[in-house]
């Protein structure tokens, strides 16, 4: 289990001076440090991340990709707990996945149906991500704003659309 704070700031609810160094430094951020000490009750230790990211009104946290069913919790328990809490909307993507995992974590709990390149006038390329018809009122906020949170964690420019 990794978190971005030491054991000891966790425990006691305070900063060593290790961890004070990182958030001044802006290593961590105070929402790392917030989400840590939600993740360290609500886990019983046993879940951990590896940093924020905060676009707008949502937070992504980022972690083994093994941990991101246990981040989530049944039902998305653990998820709806630290959305509570920091009264922010919360996204899990596991570190380092490719696009569709990416996709498929940033848009649940609508499904995908595809996702292919399309170039645009220029020759850009994007990826054309397809969501099902029929869980086009699941997707979890605008398309725009989807669209740059995959940018974010992928760098690359995509264009989620529901399928007719
Ligand atoms: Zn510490």
């Amino acid at each position: 289990m990794v978190l971005p704070v030491c054991d000891v700031c966790l425990k006691s609810g305070m900063l060593c001076q290790g961890c004070e160094n990182k958030l001044k430094s802006g290593e961590i951020t105070q929402m790392d440090l917030d989400i840590a000490k939600l993740l360290y009750k609500l886990g019983e230790g046993k879940i951990g991340f590896k940093k924020t990211i905060e676009i707008g009104d949502t937070v992504i946290i980022v972690t083994d990709k093994e941990q991101v069913g246990k981040l989530i919790g049944k039902s998305g328990k653990i998820v709806r707990e630290i959305s509570r809490s920091i009264e922010k909307k919360v996204r899990v993507v596991g570190e380092n996945s490719d696009l569709r995992s990416v996709a498929r974590d940033i848009l649940a709990p609508a499904r995908l149906s595809g996702i292919n390149i399309v170039y645009g006038k220029e020759g850009q390329k994007k990826y054309k991500i397809r969501v099902m018809a029929e869980d086009s009122r699941r997707i979890p906020g605008r398309l725009d704003f989807l669209n740059s949170i995959i940018k974010e964690l992928t760098s690359e420019d995509t264009l989620v659309v529901v399928d007719k």
